[in-house]
């Protein structure tokens, strides 16, 4: 396994693979690394010749500092596991290396990042689509794996790659989950072991979803997952919402037409979790 800090040897270094006629895979994280990450990397080494894993805390993306200063880093694990995974390269970029100067580019995604995560996170989405297209255009990808976790960020991001034409395809990877429920986040191990224990209620209700959806029409629905979860103390719901997948609006009438999913995000503590359901 490399380890690259620089994009001149990283580019260098693929160059050669891809004279090969080796195929290029990228697996974008921030690290702390935990199975789900691990899913989009054996998805990535079964589809591609070359697995590259980024690790990369982007600093634009965070819309609170103290998130970004809270966030765990864990770089000599992360190595560790992805030797023993069989990774080919990490990229493992300084900061002044990603942003020499400082970032200014915008990008407007319609209706795409005006619910959920974009209207609680705002600039969200806009640093996390500056970061990736850096990448894309560092790494080169014939694939980019990302995972459905994070169903707002890969919409969001298949939608700038059909907007820039960019030449890598995006493929997207499902939900990992522990034993539990809970799906794997890099930001579970913060929970004290009594958050730990009501994170669990943010999947039971989601899964509840599909039982329910002949009982209640939507916003009752929302209500009734709202309020039975923030019965406890330990758990603060920010949204539930049920959206149309392809342009991410809410959805009021289960009759309305297009593919559905129920996202959700909720202060456990302080620390904030985000979950998804696919409806139908
Ligand atoms: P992150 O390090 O949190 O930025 O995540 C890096 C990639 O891993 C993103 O594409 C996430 O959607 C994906 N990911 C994170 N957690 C999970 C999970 N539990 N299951 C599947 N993919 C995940």
């Amino acid at each position: 396994m490399k380890t690259v800090r620089y994009i001149k040897e990283i580019r260098d270094i693929l160059s050669s693979y891809r004279e090969e006629g080796k195929t290029i895979g990228l697996v974008p994280t921030m690290g702390a690394l935990h199975d789900g990450h691990l899913s989009l990397i054996h998805q990535c080494m079964a589809n591609d010749s070359i697995t590259v894993v980024s690790i990369f805390i982007n600093p634009t993306q965070f819309n609170d500092e103290k998130d970004f200063r809270m966030y765990p880093r864990n770089t000599e694990k992360d190595l560790e596991l992805l030797k023993k995974n069989e990774c080919h390269i990490v990229f493992l970029p300084p900061e002044k290396e990603m942003y020499p100067t400082k970032e200014i580019r915008k990008f407007d995604f319609g209706s795409l990042d005006k619910h959920m995560e974009g209207e609680f996170r705002p600039g969200h989405f806009n640093g996390v689509a500056q970061i990736v297209t850096k990448l894309f255009s560092i790494i080169e990808p014939d694939h980019a794996y990302f995972g459905e976790k994070d169903f707002q960020q890969l919409t969001i991001i298949k939608a700038i790659v059909r907007q820039l034409n960019l030449p890598v395809q995006i493929i997207s990877c499902p939900i990992i989950r522990e034993p539990d429920g809970l799906a794997m986040s890099s930001r579970n191990p913060l929970l004290t072991a009594s958050e730990r224990i009501s994170a669990t209620k943010i999947p039971e209700a989601l899964f509840k979803i599909k039982e329910l959806t002949d009982k209640m029409g939507i916003n009752e629905l929302k209500e009734f997952l709202w309020n039975e979860i923030d019965l406890d103390p330990n758990l603060r719901t920010e949204y539930v919402e049920i959206v149309e997948e392809t342009g991410l609006n809410p959805v009021n009438n289960w009759d309305e037409p297009g593919s559905k999913r129920a996202c959700i995000a909720v202060k456990v503590g302080s620390i904030r979790l985000i979950d998804n359901i696919k409806i139908s």
